[in-house]
């Protein structure tokens, strides 16, 4: 038996059904199911999508079973219509269409009437009695047939019909009768003839033609673009179908029209019908958008019972489909046909509440509607964005690393103590552009709308802060040039003034010229919060929060956070009354001196840890010791360090000169984490202090459940956590005792240098949990300084060298198993051995999916996005089983 490649569908009988989109095309499958359903359709048949793949393996050419069975199906097509291709009595004509799987709209190209010559015009005419609209038929015909198969440009076509319109000094095409067009039908010839062609006037010809233009679309550019853009893998589709089908016509009159209409709000969710009615229209009007179309109820005064037959349609279809769908429908002469269904594109916002909805319909499961929203769905609906429609218009002046999400508008402002004042003062609003951020810009960073530097990658400060501050935030655009001197960005040659307006969406890493209009956000409820709860019910990994403050722990609790996962202690000494003790900490040269500065330090940090305790009463709240090299809370500048010495009593000589002894060449690997109290245990005594007397503050005073875990950074020999471990739970246990109460606390670490990873049994003897510092990790593992690895991370994407940024989403075939060795490893010697993430992927969908394979126990990210990762895990349970 020979191989099947045609699939006939109408009069009740179809070859094809809703299974087959791989091989029929979303369209042709469609067609096919509802033929199945019963629903109204126009017959035709499908070409599969393995003809596409035949023509392109095989030189463009086709199999040689496909002759006869197109021919069959012409033939059962004939039969079903009452009509005969390319008779001169009555016509059949066809419009032959594209679809693939995966929708593709505007990507390829569509032929309708064809058939249309000569000879079957006039026959047309006959069963007809319409001259006009056949001439018009005809002359359409041609116009696209040139166009989409022979590449002669519409303006061609265009100009003709300009000039007949001219001579008879009229200015609409409705203005033309049917021997106007008659002529217009002799200038398009002219046309194609100018162009070195001949109009084919056998319809089989025609056909064929058309098919392999279609087939022959599926590489043009445009299609090509479209799937690179959309993520579509090259052989991950067969190719596209092509369908012909018996052509209706919703242009023959008042009693015929044609509309495009959605079961179900596309912006809003709403149940109830939406969409747009055109009397007396094809299709192609609607998208050309010369006429204005009607809301759908029109249809209900013109002709209730076909719009009650569409109604019974729409909820047939939503039910068969379970879920909402995008339909396209004609009505000739009184009859109505659907042209196409397919699952309809929605907003994050009606995406959230139609699966909602559904579910508490009884149509699908909460599983399937958790399954259905995608956690950008919820990024969005979190973060203020751009009104669609002005960002459509909108100057786009680069493009840089989406760090933080959400849209922002300003006015560019470069220094940070600027933007502060500009706001407080001026009550401006602010962008603030930098080559990068440092600790000391955090009061400008939290003033401004949104972040913008021209360096750094997705854990640079800046990305990291702007993403716990929830702010809209792009680093690495490396287009621009941020010239402070001159008081401009140059971005391609332009020049750009400070305190021009400038807008950034931080959830693309676009940058727009000029002040664009933003739309604030829904914030956590109704729908939105309800698909939470679903997912809380159903996920495995707990999911806890990045919080410094107990501003963003309260944020965070709001948002579902279950304790704090990683508190950055540094992130607090850089308030203005706290540097300079902190510097005066640093500078000191003897261990009293700094005894002195801490001393004052203990009360600030003290009284942090209480407001974070209370923020979480219940949970537990992870406070990391002092990670960063210390240099960086230095002063840079002369003058500044002219200051600071000023304060400090001491000569400016004598304080550059340990701001110099401070310097090292590769501070990352330098003198940070838990480097810093093996050289000054009494930073970690300090920090000790003021977590547990916090604690003990807040159970004696609240009588509130306080749970504390005191984190040790980058630890790769267990003796290291040893060291800290004894000086810890020393300086803990002390004042527990003199204080009376009943306090739990544990001492952990973070896994974030490859060797504790691969010595992680050796390290779980003394860590009473583990959280996966991931950026760290990265860093160390691939090697990519996280502060520069931005100029070539882009290049490397591009070449195709790595898929993603790995600093983004965890590079499962390499820190990833360092993240599943460290997690086996630490359970061999302490089985309950709680382990977290608190790098940067924790609020990362795929990575979330990873740590859920892997076992966690919970995820940690930033406030904002701790609704996503809840989702994320979710969604990872029931892809994986809980
Ligand atoms: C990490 O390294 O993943 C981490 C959470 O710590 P930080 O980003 O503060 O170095
Ligand atoms: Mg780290």
């Amino acid at each position: 038996m020979s191989k099947k490649y045609v699939y006939f569908f109408g009069k009740g009988r179809a070859e094809g059904d809703a299974s087959m989109k791989q091989l029929l095309g979303g369209k042709g499958a469609n067609l096919a199911e509802m033929v199945r359903l019963g629903v109204p359709v126009p017959p035709g048949f499908t070409i599969s999508t393995e003809v596409c793949k035949y023509y392109y393996d095989h030189g463009k050419t086709y199999p040689e079973e496909l002759k006869d069975q197109v021919l069959k199906a012409m033939k059962e097509l004939e039969e079903a219509t009452g009509k005969v291709f390319g008779s001169p009595e009555n016509p059949l004509l066809v419009s032959v269409r594209s679809g693939a799987a995966v929708s593709m709209p505007g990507m390829m190209d569509t032929i309708l009437n064809l058939g249309l010559n000569d000879e079957t015009v006039e026959g047309m005419i006959k069963s007809t009695n319409n001259p006009r609209f056949c001439y018009d038929a005809y002359r359409r015909f041609m116009q696209m047939f040139g166009d989409v198969v022979l590449n002669i440009k519409h303006e061609y076509f265009e100009e003709e019909l300009n000039k007949v319109k001219t001579e008879k000094g009229v200015k609409l095409d409705t203005d033309l009768d049917a021997d106007d067009l008659k002529k217009v039908v002799e200038r398009y010839k002219e046309v194609y003839k100018k162009a070195g062609h001949k109009f084919p006037q056998d319809p089989w010809d025609q056909l064929w033609k058309a098919i392999d233009a279609v087939f022959g679309s599926w590489m043009n550019e445009r299609a090509i673009k479209y799937r690179e853009l959309n993520g579509i893998k090259e052989g991950s589709l067969l190719g596209t179908a092509v369908n012909v089908v018996a052509m209706v016509f919703g242009n023959m009159g008042e009693d015929s029209g044609t509309g495009v209409a959605f079961t179900r709000d596309p912006n809003t969710g709403e149940k109830k019908y939406y969409g747009e009615y055109l009397p007396n229209a094809q299709g192609e009007d609607v998208v050309a958008g010369i006429r204005t179309p009607y809301p759908l109820t029109k249809l209900e005064e013109m002709m209730p019972d076909v719009y009650k037959q569409l109604l019974d349609i729409f909820e047939k279809l939503e039910k068969h489909y379970r879920d909402m769908q995008d339909i396209e429908f004609t009505i000739e002469r009184g009859k109505l046909y659907l042209l196409q269904t397919r699952t309809g594109k929605r907003t994050p916002f009606a995406a959230v509440r139609i699966a909602v909805d559904m579910a508490e319909e009884g149509l699908i499961t909460k599983e399937e509607a958790i399954m259905r929203v995608s956690p950008d769905h919820i990024e969005t609906l979190l973060h203020p964005y751009f009104e669609p429609e002005t960002k459509k218009n909108a100057s786009l002046l680069a493009k840089g690393i989406a760090a933080s999400p959400g849209a922002a508008t300003g006015i560019i402002v470069f220094d940070p103590a600027e933007a502060e004042r500009m706001v407080k003062e001026e009550n401006k609003q602010v962008i603030l552009v930098r080559p990068e951020t440092s600790p000391e810009d955090i009061a400008g960073m939290a003033a401004a709308e949104g972040i913008l530097t021209s360096t750094g990658g997705k854990t640079s400060h800046a990305a990291v802060v702007a993403r716990g501050m929830g702010k809209p935030c792009i680093v690495g655009c490396e287009a621009i040039e941020v010239d402070e001197k001159a008081g401009v960005i140059r971005i391609d040659g332009k020049e750009i003034k400070e305190f021009s307006w400038l807008s950034i969406d931080g959830t693309t890493g676009e940058v727009f010229d000029g002040k664009l209009a933003t739309v604030k956000p829904q914030g956590l409820e109704g729908p939105l919060a309800k698909i939470l709860q679903w997912a809380d019910e159903i996920r495995k990994l707990g999911v806890r929060t990045n919080a410094d403050t107990p501003r963003d722990a309260t944020v965070a609790r709001n948002f579902g956070a279950e304790g704090i996962g990683l508190c950055r202690t540094e992130h607090m000494f850089f308030e203005e009354e706290r540097i300079p003790v902190v510097r005066q900490m640093i500078v000191a040269k003897t261990k009293e001196q700094r005894e002195i500065a801490l001393e004052k330090l203990l009360p600030m940090q003290q009284e942090d840890f209480v407001g974070l305790f209370k923020a979480m009463e219940g949970y537990p709240v992870t406070i990391r010791l002092l990670d960063p090299p210390l240099h960086e809370f230095l002063p840079k500048e002369d003058e500044d360090i002219k200051a600071l010495a000023e304060e400090m009593g001491l000569s400016y000589e004598e304080l550059k000169a340990t701001v110099e002894e401070l310097h090292e060449f590769n501070p990352m690997m330098g003198h940070r984490g838990c480097r810093l109290s093996i050289t000054y245990p009494e930073i970690a005594v300090m920090q000790t202090k003021a977590i547990i007397g916090a604690a003990i503050q807040v159970l004696k005073e609240e009588g509130k459940t306080v749970i504390p875990e005191i984190m040790i950074p980058l630890v790769g020999h267990i003796n290291e956590l040893k060291y800290l471990k004894k000086i810890i739970t020393e300086t803990a246990d002390k004042m527990i005792e003199e204080a009376g109460v009943d306090l739990q606390y544990k001492v952990g670490t973070m896994i974030e240098i490859p060797r504790a990873a691969l010595t992680a049994d050796e390290i779980a003897t003394e860590a009473e949990f583990f959280s996966f510092g991931t950026n760290d990790l990265t860093q160390m593992t691939f090697g990519f300084s996280r502060d520069d690895y931005g100029k070539f991370v882009k290049e490397y994407i591009e070449k195709g060298i790595l898929e993603v940024d790995p600093f983004q989403k965890l590079d499962r075939t390499g820190v990833g198993q360092l993240v599943k060795m460290g997690t086996e490893k630490g359970r061999s010697t302490r089985p309950n051995l709680k382990v977290g993430i608190c790098g940067e992927h924790g609020g990362e969908p795929s990575s979330i999916e990873f740590c859920h394979i892997t076992g966690l126990d919970y995820v940690s990210c930033s406030p904002y996005r701790v609704p996503v990762a809840r989702l994320a895990a979710a969604q990872a349970a029931i892809k994986h089983g809980k």
